[in-house]
């Protein structure tokens, strides 16, 4: 271990979770850290994502740390520049720009059982080692590219997403966007502006409702900086409706299933009050309940297909060849430009999104994959001590990320106060508790649209390799809040070990 740089705790990730982490692990003393960020900068995927029409889809005042609001919003969904502004002052504000490393990609971690600590690889670098070790990887940080034959043979611009290439010019252009998911909700109004012939290639059409966004006026910004109360208060309401549609009307479906069905209802209405031609209504609209895949919000995505210089192409991508993309009936479209908004890999790659290996020589993503994915609390792992992985199975709140972000943020402070009182320098969840949460989850997932509705034909990330939307937290947003605050503290083994000691 001698030569190793030796932290309290090792964070991989600088974006919101990464920050969130080291915020909680600062306040509780603990101040010798590293974040490691493979990217350039500070933000995860607002530091990553750069494409047009990029903001946010949750309001802001909600998709933020409650902690640190923002009186400043420019528009009720920020535009993605300002995630990317807001990340940076929380980075200043918290001083965490001294723990990161940026351009440092963490190929693994393994715990040492003799010294008790995590030893993290490091790609070109001597690894560092941390009694702590906090991934914060994100669910959407490794992109998909599609598997399609011909597409290396593409003689034009390729682009995905998330490395968009800020002097593309598409003024002009004939672009084909692959994918209809909440990246090409955002971009395909922007493509159509620019482009000379957009045609979309969508799989599968996406539920799409209205975005209630307006300019926040200068004198409501004022008011939200001097009476912050009032700024609590449009969160409060923001994050009531959002509840109800992201939360409740997917995950509880069961028992508010007329939310569900409203949701939908509201979705239809508003597509043909965009879109005359019945066909290409049908075309847009999808045959799985609302919330089997994330919902989309937008004000111009439908009204865009009825363009005259855009085209919606449903039928099947056979290949792609040097100019062109060919349909299964073997239609040729002609393109320059191909953009894939394409998303991301979860299951395979993510889950974890580095190698991990705990006590026993146990590899985590190879025994969430043999097994089931699971997380005690969406944050703990048997076999893992001083472990919490943040962007885990059962962990994402579906009203916002900020909200899985804190209430772990509530969950790491709990765990590590005890430790501090009893003196412990080592915790690891127990079976028991992880196997009482898990078998809570599925439990709950019963009520969901995930098993009750009708997903099969959605194609939806939240699903994994063994059918199971193990992603989502399916409890409310308070009862995770509440759990965080409240969790048995004997669901944990905590040790004092010599090697923890001055
Ligand atoms: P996504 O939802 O996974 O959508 C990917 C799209 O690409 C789907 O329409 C998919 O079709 C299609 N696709 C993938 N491979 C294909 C292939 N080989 N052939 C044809 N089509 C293919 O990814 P995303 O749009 O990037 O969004 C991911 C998530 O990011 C969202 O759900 C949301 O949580 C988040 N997001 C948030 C914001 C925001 O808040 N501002 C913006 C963008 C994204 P199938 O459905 O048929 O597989």
């Amino acid at each position: 271990m001698d030569g190793h740089e030796q932290y309290d705790a090792v964070v991989v990730g600088a974006g919101f979770g990464g920050m969130g982490a080291a915020i909680a692990l600062n306040r509780l003393g603990l101040t010798n850290l590293a974040i490691l960020e493979r990217e350039d900068d500070l933000g995860g995927t607002w530091h990553v994502n750069r494409y047009p029409g990029l903001a946010v889809d949750i309001a802001s005042v909600t998709y933020s740390y409650s902690f640190e609001p923002n009186p400043y919003w420019s528009r009720l969904f920020a535009p993605g520049a300002e995630l990317k502004r807001y990340a940076d002052h929380v980075a200043d504000k918290y001083d965490l720009r001294r723990y990161m490393r940026f351009g440092t990609v963490v190929t693994g971690a393994r715990w040492d059982e003799d010294a008790q600590r995590w030893v993290v690889s490091v790609e070109g670098q001597e690894p560092v080692t941390a009694r702590y070790l906090l991934t914060a990887t994100g669910f959407l940080s490794q992109p998909k590219m599609p598997d399609i034959d011909g597409i290396d043979t593409f003689a034009g611009r390729v682009v995905h997403t998330t490395a968009w290439d800020d002097t593309l010019d598409l003024r002009g252009s004939r672009t084909a966007i692959i994918g209809t998911g909440a990246t090409a909700v955002q971009l395909i109004p922007e493509v159509a502006r620019d482009a000379a012939a957009l045609t979309v290639f969508q799989r599968t059409p996406i539920w799409v409702v209205p975005k209630m966004d307006f300019p926040i006026p200068a004198v409501v910004q004022r008011l939200f900086e001097r009476v912050p109360l009032t700024q609590r208060l449009a969160r409060k309401v923001s994050d009531g409706l959002l509840e109800a549609i992201m939360v409740s009307a997917v995950l509880h479906y069961r028992q508010a299933k007329f939310l569900n069905k409203g949701a939908a209802a509201a979705s239809k209405l508003f597509l043909r009050s965009q879109v005359r031609d019945p066909e290409l209504r049908r075309s847009l609209t999808p045959d799985y309940d609302f919330g089997c895949k994330r919902p989309t919000f937008s004000n111009s995505y439908f009204r865009t297909f009825t363009k005259s210089n855009v085209n919606l192409e449903t039928t099947p991508i056979a290949r792609i060849e040097p100019d062109a993309v060919v349909t299964a009936d073997g239609r040729r479209t002609e393109i320059d430009t191909l953009i894939l908004a394409t998303g991301f890999n979860l299951w395979d790659v993510n889950f974890p999104a580095i190698e991990v290996i705990g006590r026993e020589g146990q590899n985590l993503g190879k025994w969430w994959r043999d097994n089931r994915f699971q997380a005690y609390e969406g944050v703990a792992v048997p076999k893992f001590p001083n472990f919490l992985t943040l962007a885990s199975p059962y962990s994402y709140s579906g009203l916002s990320y900020f909200m899985t972000i804190e209430s772990q943020m509530a969950h790491l402070t709990r765990l590590f106060g005890e430790m501090k009182r009893r003196g412990a320098d080592v915790f690891e969840v127990t079976e028991d508790a992880n196997t009482r949460f898990l078998n809570r989850m599925t439990e709950n997932l019963g009520d969901s649209v995930f098993y009750g509705g009708s997903c099969s034909t959605a194609r939806s990330y939240y699903f994994n390799q063994h059918g199971e939307a193990a992603l989502l937290r399916p409890t409310s947003t308070a009862n995770a809040f509440r759990e965080a605050d409240n969790f048995p503290l004997d669901d944990y083994r905590l040790e004092a070990t010599a090697a923890g000691r001055p």
